[in-house]
């Protein structure tokens, strides 16, 4: 069993065999910008590579990817990462920092900072601009995102890498190179641009200390938070190869050291729209959430986490995107004990009966041509296994229901039998189906698949109130090892491979 601790401090890696460091502390303590720094300290002698992020709170693959990044070692020198730099504007997903206008509102029009701090804005400048000078990095990477692709003659940087002109250009075609090598549509490869605004980090940064700064700009049309803040990635690990401090992999998208519960939450085609995306993420706050698309599967990135989830959208457009390379992976991934949660169109993505779907579980989707039944709240009974998992004790719920899948037992396959955690007891009928169709028939159900665990919702635990903690429950649960049964085991070192129990639920599956 794993224990899911929640919360961070200090964390102190260090020893004589390693003596790599890594550090963590806050930066404006006490104050509406308080923002977390990370600093890792290889016991090798090399660069100092600054990263930062979320200087405008509405360019979140910037601060995610810095987020992420902050989780990376370096073989050689030190890695420094302050991924929010602007808490209050990401709090509002605005650019400026709320209640200020235009220039004054802006964070990145305040280097160098003024001598004497008179708005929010220069002060957290001056706190920033004291961090870098502190550590005096050779590297500055400041992670953006423009509106609109600037190799499509739009008037946003989107999509760059911005150099200001004092600098070597070598490392930004370095990292051109590296970005440009997943894009194939010529109008959304990244360029160089070689002025940074005046009053920006980079181009303080890049006058006043010999620093090498570049601006990073993905770009937030039509493209998938996944997409963008592997784009960073991408551009950071060439950097990092290029200072013969890392290899050109894109590296962790969590750290393996976190005892946080780390979930991937797919955010590729078929998916559904970005505010999905975060509404998981606001229920899941206590969890490490990584949103990720069907690149990032192919390479392997599952085996980082303990649970995925697939969300709401469309499950032909999410399994034919990731496709048979992606659902292998998937599914190799809960062979081998990860959790697996679908809801409504993730449940239809883990069924047996699609040519596109996951065949994690012995249920097929039934009365398929009425697959537009309809929207609205339903009422759902849960069993005693239901209550167990789910962790209620009520038998009866009401929740929002938008068309998933109507499951029976396959007639296929070699599945073990799946657990019905709770029934429809009501039905909704559109579009010519009937809504009786749906009474009795399984809502919630769970299975196992290899050493992992499977968890469908058909309706919507993250869209009705009162009831996240569904979602919350099921995960912890599905992303708990099964236990085993020590009579089956005939191995001398079955002690070994019996669970720790602590922490862990009750029942057995
Ligand atoms: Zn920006």
């Amino acid at each position: 069993m794993r224990l899911f601790l929640v919360g961070l401090g200090i964390i102190m890696l260090s020893g004589a065999a390693q003596a790599f460091q890594r550090t963590t502390g806050l930066l404006a303590s006490g104050t509406p910008f308080e923002t977390r720094w990370y600093h890792y300290q290889s016991d090798e002698p090399g660069p100092c590579v600054l990263i930062t992020g979320g200087i405008h709170g509405d360019e979140p693959a910037g601060y995610l990817a810095a987020r992420q990044i902050a989780d990376w070692t370096v073989k050689r020198g030190t890695l420094i990462v302050v991924p929010r730099c602007n808490p209050p504007a990401i709090e509002v997903r605005k650019r400026r920092v709320p209640g200020l206008e235009g220039v004054e509102g802006d964070l990145n029009r305040h280097f160098p900072p003024p001598d004497e701090a008179s708005v929010v804005t220069d002060e957290q400048a001056v706190r920033i601009w004291d961090f870098l000078r502190k550590h005096d990095p050779d590297v500055l990477l400041d992670l953006h995102e423009g509106y609109g692709f600037r190799a499509a003659g739009s008037k946003s940087v989107g999509s760059s890498v911005i150099t200001h002109r004092r600098n070597d250009n070598a490392q930004q075609a370095v990292m051109l190179k590296a970005v440009n090598q997943e894009i194939t549509a010529e109008d959304r490869v990244f360029v160089p641009l070689f002025s940074a605004v005046k009053g920006s980090l980079v181009r303080a940064a890049a006058e006043q200390f010999e620093v090498d700064a570049h601006i990073l700009e993905t770009t937030t049309k039509d493209q998938s938070v996944s997409t963008r803040t592997r784009q960073h990635r991408r551009m950071v690990a060439a950097m990092l190869a290029d200072l013969d401090m890392a290899d050109a992999s894109t590296g962790w998208l969590v750290c393996p050291d976190v005892s946080e519960m780390k979930i991937a939450l797919y955010d590729g085609k078929g998916s559904g729209s970005a505010t999905q995306s975060r509404r998981f993420e606001g229920v899941l706050e206590n969890s490490r959430v990584v949103r990720v698309g069907a690149a990032d599967i192919h390479e392997g990135c599952l085996d980082q986490f303990d649970a995925v989830i697939f969300p709401g959208g469309s499950g032909s457009g999410q399994g034919r995107t990731i496709g048979p390379e992606g659902r292998e992976a998937v599914r190799e991934f809960v062979d081998e004990g990860g959790a697996y949660v679908g809801v409504c169109a993730g449940a239809y993505l883990a069924l047996n009966n699609y040519d596109w779907g996951l065949k994690l579980i012995g249920l097929d989707s039934f009365d398929r041509a009425h697959w537009r039944r309809g929207k609205g709240m339903v009422r759902i009974e849960l069993t005693s296994e239901g209550q167990s998992v789910l962790g209620r004790n009520e038998q009866e719920l009401e929740i929002k229901f938008a068309q998933g899948p109507l499951m029976v037992p396959s007639e296929t396959g070699s599945h073990p039998t799946p657990e019905v955690l709770a029934w429809y007891r009501t039905g909704i009928g559109k579009n010519g189906a009937d809504p009786e169709t749906m009474v009795d028939t399984p809502a919630i159900v769970a299975a196992p698949f290899g050493d992992g665990r499977v968890v469908l919702f058909s309706p919507h635990p993250e869209q009705t109130s009162g009831l996240h903690d569904l979602l919350v429950t099921a995960l912890g649960w599905a992303a708990t090892e099964p236990e085993l049964v020590p009579e089956n085991i005939e191995s001398d070192n079955a002690k070994d491979l019996l669970p720790v129990t602590e922490g862990a639920h009750d029942h057995v599956d």
